[in-house]
């Protein structure tokens, strides 16, 4: 057990002692464990554990969570590894785009109680080395169960603190594979997708012209002429929406020494996205009989784009969903050479939700890129409005 969750774990039940103490406004408590036994052994299992510490009923989304599991494996990608880019491991499993969850899809927890879900991370992150690594989850809580996708209020993000996780390659867990559920496309089907396909294609090229062209130097100083002049961003009122602000005027290159502003990696991003559009993205069709009803699909490991059922009743463009958006997202999600590759982040599945998340969240948000593609403006291919 590591010292880190010890810490975490006394934390909680010093707040369930002492309610006094102030415990942020938190009305849960979320922790993450990997048992000495599994930590000898180098085998990556981690118990998460949820608590109600507050005096009133809480709910978190289970199905975005590490507690709901498709035989055996998350259903996406809800654990953050730390220690920079490389040097975590590379999931490979799937992130499921769920477009609606249910009342159901809540658990409810009364104060006090705690409900627990184990799981083993080795069929789904590929642990390039044996050491000890920097993970953390979470969990998204709130004080009712949410009527819709537009319903954010009472709304909670909370994280585990990090936990050091041991892990030895040579260990391997003994999985049943997922069944295969890869079914041919109907015609209607391979049409649809086509359209989609080549929307997305318009879409994220156009997306991609305008970040460039939003960039401007400022003017040399005369008295300086050597000085190199620093790169603006014009601000665009969908990028800001979509990504959040920063600060312009805060030291950052070419000054020594200074953070990027994120706008390189949304550029990156973008064009990554549009790279996997014009490789020929392999996409097949997909019973998904295990996953949630409202499953558009999911990236697998390989790169291969699996559309589920939930994908056809969407609009080909347009509405608040749309095909070609599905893919969007999915393309921004696939692990390869072309640039970086978005992640679900939990509860993050409507344009509230993903509009409601802070800047460093919203730059690796595989929605929020969706909606920021989609949201091309009108003018350079009026077909792309698509999200207003
Ligand atoms: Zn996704």
């Amino acid at each position: 057990m590591s010292r880190k969750f010890v810490f975490a774990r006394l934390a909680v039940m010093a707040s369930l002692a002492l309610p006094g103490i102030t415990f942020a406004e938190d009305r849960l408590s979320v922790a993450i464990e990997q048992s000495l036994d599994d930590a000898k052994a180098g085998r990556p299992y981690v118990t998460v554990t949820v608590t109600n510490v507050s005096d009133a009923p809480a709910w978190f989304n289970r199905v975005h969570s590490p507690f709901d599991l498709v035989e055996g494996h998350a259903a996406g990608n809800w654990f953050r590894f730390e220690g920079g880019r490389g040097a975590g491991p590379v999931f490979i499993g799937r992130q499921q785009l769920i477009r609606a969850f249910y009342p159901e899809d809540y658990e409810r927890l009364d104060p006090g109680a705690s409900r627990s879900t184990s799981l083993d991370l080795s069929p789904d992150y590929r642990f390039p080395n044996d050491g000890t690594y920097l993970v953390s989850t979470g969990v998204v809580s709130f004080d009712h169960v949410p009527t819709d996708e537009g319903d954010i209020s009472g709304r909670q993000w909370l994280k585990t603190d990090l936990m050091e996780l041991h892990v030895s390659t040579a260990y391997v867990g003994s999985f049943t594979p997922l069944a295969d559920s890869v079914i041919p496309c109907t015609g209607e089907q391979e049409k649809g997708t086509g359209q989609a396909y080549v929307k997305a294609l318009n879409m994220t090229s156009t997306r991609e012209r305008l970040n460039k062209l939003s960039y401007y130097y400022d003017p040399v100083d005369p008295d300086q002429p050597d000085k190199p002049p620093r790169k603006h961003m014009r601000r665009d009122a969908k990028y800001v929406y979509w990504l959040g602000e920063w600060d312009d005027d805060a030291p950052q290159p070419p000054d020594d020494g200074h953070e990027d502003t994120d706008n390189a990696k949304v550029d990156a991003t973008v064009h990554a996205t549009l790279l996997r559009l014009r490789s020929d993205l392999k996409i097949v069709c997909d019973l998904c009989p295990k996953s949630h009803p409202e499953t558009r699909g999911w990236a697998d490991g390989e790169g291969i784009v699996h559309l589920c059922p939930a994908n056809f009743r969407d609009p080909v463009i347009g509405g608040i969903s749309s095909q070609t958006a599905t893919l969007i997202h999915e393309a921004s999600h696939i692990v390869d050479g072309y640039g970086p590759s978005t992640v679900d982040l939990p509860g993050v599945y409507s344009r509230e939700t993903a509009h409601a998340l802070p800047r460093p969240e919203a730059v690796r948000s595989a929605a929020n890129y969706e909606y920021f593609i989609a949201n091309t403006p009108l003018g350079l291919g009026a077909e792309n409005a698509d999200i207003e």
